[in-house]
């Protein structure tokens, strides 16, 4: 389903590469075709949407650096927005396994591969962390699933409760906890019963299992196949069971991670885990990058738009550098570092790094310079003439009125620019006097 979303974003994207800059039509119409592509791919209309917009935001007026195509410049902040639904906020990416034993219970729909996702991340425990696991099935349903269960555990070397017949699924949750804590057990693992489909029945006995166990884990595992389904199936567990993380399995498929993306956004609830394949070493961490990387298939611009960026921002740093060791400090360089500023959103910039630039961002805060001051400073400079920007000494009474009324703006709040500038420049040359080293030290305030 992916494949084919990747293939039309490499359409879209081909067609802005030919392109030599980047309009709003552009754009706008580039992102209907990401929209759509994105609906095929069964993402969520609300995801798809919300995520047409930040990427339009955000292209639209993007700075083109030379060396790559405003295309390319698409692709990466396409890329880089996926990352961000992907990844959501600092979420913990170790299980919570402290207390032992610590209770996790493992739940989702039949044929998910919740029984082979419990035996591959006891494995996991085992090997990487070195917990003593104990794994227990309650599929009283199904026998055969209790003996996969068994099975597994002789495989990956991780111990299982032995069955007994005739128990309820609480009953085998009591006495995996028992069995737990005699037996020193780091983390005891709770294979609930699946379903086909979500039912009251199956919904009743895993929220009876889970106050019993009080799991510090309760990890739902989906078929990364199923697209949208897994979302919804997401959805129904964590209002009725109340979820802690999410895996999903068959990535390793014809699927592209359509399923990744939907959901984060819809249940709020982290990707913990995915699962690659069948054998008992296939899952790993959740990567956004890389499952990012994947939906879009596009690496190599990526890659390269990074690097171009980079080195672009090396570059303008060491002439602002020279520059100002020469205690040079006109217009020209406080708009540069305004937008800065305004693109790095807020006083923790790079100017925090430059010299005398720290103060500088000290003094703006405290005088509640904000996003719209910054955006008024950036228009009155914008308003200047060449001639103007390079020597603002120029500025008289009629320049100044001109200048003024060019941004609409007062000319009370241009005085205060050309203040500000002025004392940028004579900080510059003061630290240019006493060389280098001044700077640096300036630089570390
Ligand atoms: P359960 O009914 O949810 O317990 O599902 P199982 O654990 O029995 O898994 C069902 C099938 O899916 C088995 O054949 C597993 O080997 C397979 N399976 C599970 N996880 C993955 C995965 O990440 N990738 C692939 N390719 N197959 C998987």
């Amino acid at each position: 389903m992916f494949e084919n979303l990747s293939d039309r974003l490499g359409g879209v994207f081909d067609r802005l590469t030919k392109q030599g800059a980047l309009s709003e039509d552009d754009v706008t119409a580039a992102m209907r075709e990401v929209r759509v592509a994105l609906l095929e791919a069964d993402v969520s209309l609300p995801v798809a949407r919300e995520f047409v917009k930040k990427v339009t935001q955000k292209a639209t007026g993007a700075a083109v650096t030379k060396s790559i195509t405003p295309g390319q410049q698409v692709v990466k902040i396409v890329h880089d927005e996926l990352i961000k639904v992907l990844q959501g906020e600092g979420e913990p990416d170790v299980l919570r396994i402290d207390n032992p034993p610590a209770p996790i219970l493992m739940v989702g729909l039949q044929g998910s591969g919740k029984t082979t996702t419990t035996a591959k991340l006891a494995k996991r425990l085992k090997d990487r962390e070195k917990k003593r696991v104990l794994m227990a099935s309650l599929d009283t349903n199904r026998p055969a699933a209790m003996e996969q269960l068994a099975i597994l555990g002789q495989q990956v070397g991780v111990d299982t409760l032995p069955i007994v017949k005739g128990e309820t699924a609480v009953q085998i949750a009591k006495r995996a906890k028992q069995q737990a804590t005699l037996g020193g057990y780091d983390v005891y693992m709770l294979d609930t019963a699946g379903r086909l489909h979500i039912d009251e029945v199956l919904m009743d006995e895993v929220q009876a299992v889970r106050d019993v166990a009080n799991p510090r884990e309760t990890l739902l595992v989906v078929d990364g196949l199923t697209g949208q389904d897994a979302v919804n199936v997401a959805t129904e567990f964590d209002g009725k069971v109340g979820i802690s993380g999410v895996v999903l399995t068959r990535m390793d498929g014809d699927g592209r991670g359509g399923a990744a993306l939907s959901m984060r956004a819809v249940t709020g609830k982290p990707i913990r885990f995915v699962g690659l394949g069948e054998k008992m070493d296939a899952i790993e961490t959740f990567d956004a990058q890389r499952i990012a990387g994947r939906i879009l298939g596009m690496g190599d611009i990526v890659a390269l738009v990074e690097k171009a960026q980079e080195v672009l921002e090396v570059e303008q740093a060491e002439r602002m550098m020279k520059r100002f060791q020469k205690g040079l400090f006109n217009m020209n360089d406080l708009k540069n570092q305004l937008e800065q500023m305004q693109k790095m959103g807020g006083m923790q910039s790079i100017m925090g790094m430059m010299p005398g630039m720290n103060k500088m961002a000290k003094q703006a805060k405290a005088a509640g310079l904000d996003d719209k001051a910054i955006g008024h400073q950036v228009a009155l400079i914008n308003s200047m003439t060449k001639k103007e920007r390079a020597n603002p000494d120029l500025l008289q009474a009629s320049r100044k009125k001109r200048i003024a009324a060019g941004a609409g703006l007062d000319v009370a709040e241009l005085n205060r620019l050309l203040k500000m500038q002025k004392q940028m420049a004579d900080t510059m040359k003061k630290l240019g006097k006493m060389g280098k080293g001044a700077m640096l030290k300036q630089a570390m305030r």
